[in-house]
């Protein structure tokens, strides 16, 4: 078939190697003039690194990543809101941080076609009637007989799926996010996070190597309402830096350095849920689909899952309508109930609602320690809720979570 992708990120890049594997003839578009990384880290689960695996890219992810043993979050008087260990779910089990970069440039050295993307190529819309693309500049693209778009949470593609297109709000939350290098930080295999109610929140996060740069990185976040987040100035920075030195006073001297907005990025996030992800010859994927808070932090390896099962879909049925209606069954049950979770889980943790932050800090750690209640939630944390392989790591021939596995790549 003759294919076009829409955006060069996550879900782009992992469509274009997994499709053009398959001998379609792929023609990928990305606004940016230079496509790379965009973000500081992120915390790649099971599920996503196991798309990896299969891509036999999960080796040299381990190597630039850094392993997550377990996610630790605590009120700045250290009592213990959240701690759940990778290892409970099943031993051997982790989490890996990755810088922004180093998925990338993974992503982009294993895709044959990358010199060939089109860049600084803003789609504009797409005509169901003739198969083609417009891009911002009037230029016309295709026929193509499949159009994926893969334009992130703000796509403009998406649209084509009509009355498909249930939800796309802004969360009134975001973040400020960066990257921070600390050789000697002292918890390398733990997500830090110190909550103070649901107006505070601050995060680290140990994403491994940073392309292009030495040393160890960690990605450091700070909740801020949305609105505050748009309007982050000079004047935000010093207030941050008094917040982190109120309620996290170890890391005020990795914060120091922050003189300027322009050094942290900003992140506001949608809630995007469509009844159905392809109309005719569009199929919409990754954030561009289903874009949720990071709370749950499970978009990348959303991205990856749904770049997996869409080329499944196509190597399995020739027919097109019937190989994304598969494609739309074999990922619903995990997307509805990941942006369940986010919708219901945000507001704890990034609101106004004071009440939430005293139900979270006195009942998430009695009610972790439940044995009926543990196994949920770290299905949750590991990205296998409503999976269709629950256990599915250990069902990879080439399993990542095997002792002494080095790495197929
Ligand atoms: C602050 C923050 C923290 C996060 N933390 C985590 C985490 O810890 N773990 C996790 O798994 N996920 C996390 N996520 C979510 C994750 O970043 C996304 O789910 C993931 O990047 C989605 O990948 P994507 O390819 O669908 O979209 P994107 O990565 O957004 O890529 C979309 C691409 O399309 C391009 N594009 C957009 N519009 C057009 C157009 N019209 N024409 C051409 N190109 C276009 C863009 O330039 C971009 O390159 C986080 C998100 C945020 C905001």
């Amino acid at each position: 078939m003759r294919i076009a992708i829409a955006g060069y990120g996550t879900a782009g890049q992992a469509s274009a190697i997994l499709l053009s594997a398959q001998g379609h003839d792929v023609t990928v578009f990305e606004q940016s003039p230079e496509p790379g990384p965009v973000g500081a880290g992120f915390l790649l689960q099971p599920t996503g690194l196991a798309v990896l695996e299969r891509m036999g890219l999960a080796g040299r992810a381990l190597a630039l990543g850094q392993r997550i043993e377990e996610l630790h979050g605590t009120t700045p008087r250290g009592r213990a809101v959240m701690a759940m260990r990778y290892r409970d779910r099943r031993e051997g089990c982790f989490g890996l941080g990755m810088t922004r970069g180093a998925l990338f440039e993974l992503l982009r050295d294993a895709h044959a076609g990358a010199s060939e993307v089109r860049t600084g190529t803003r789609i504009a819309g797409y005509d169901a009637a003739t198969r083609r693309l417009a891009d911002t500049d009037g230029r016309v693209h295709g026929p193509y007989d499949l159009v994926i778009a893969a334009d992130g949470a703000h796509s403009v593609l998406r649209g084509g799926c009509g009355q498909h297109v249930r939800r796309q709000s802004l969360y009134p939350w975001g973040a400020l996010w960066s990257l921070l290098r600390i050789d000697d930080w002292p918890e390398p295999d733990r997500l830090l996070q110190r909550y103070a109610g649901t107006r505070s929140m601050i995060g680290m996060l140990p994403v491994g190597t940073r392309p292009g740069h030495a040393g160890r990185w960690l990605t450091f976040y700070f909740s801020l309402p949305g609105e505050a987040v748009e309007h982050f100035d000079d004047a935000g920075v010093v207030a941050m830096k008094a917040r982190v030195a109120e309620i996290w006073p170890e890391l005020s001297p990795h914060v120091a350095h922050f003189a300027h907005a322009g050094q942290l990025q900003r992140a506001r996030y949608r809630d995007v849920v469509l009844a159905r992800p392809h109309h005719g010859p569009l199929v919409v994927i990754g954030d561009a689909a289903h874009a949720m808070s990071p709370q749950l932090g499970q978009g990348v390896n959303m991205a990856l899952l749904d770049a997996a099962a869409l080329a499944d879909a196509l190597a399995s049925h020739s027919d097109l309508a019937v190989a994304l209606e598969a494609y739309r069954r074999e990922r619903h049950a995990h997307v509805r109930a990941y942006q369940r979770m986010s919708r219901w889980l945000t507001p704890l943790f990034q609101s106004d609602r004071t009440a939430l932050g005293w139900c979270r800090d006195a009942l998430f750690g009695p009610v972790g320690r439940v044995p009926g209640a543990r196994g949920p939630m770290l299905r949750i944390l590991t990205g296998e809720l409503r999976h269709p392989v629950q256990d599915g790591i250990g069902q990879i021939a080439n399993d990542p979570y095997s002792p002494g596995y080095t790495g197929s790549d």
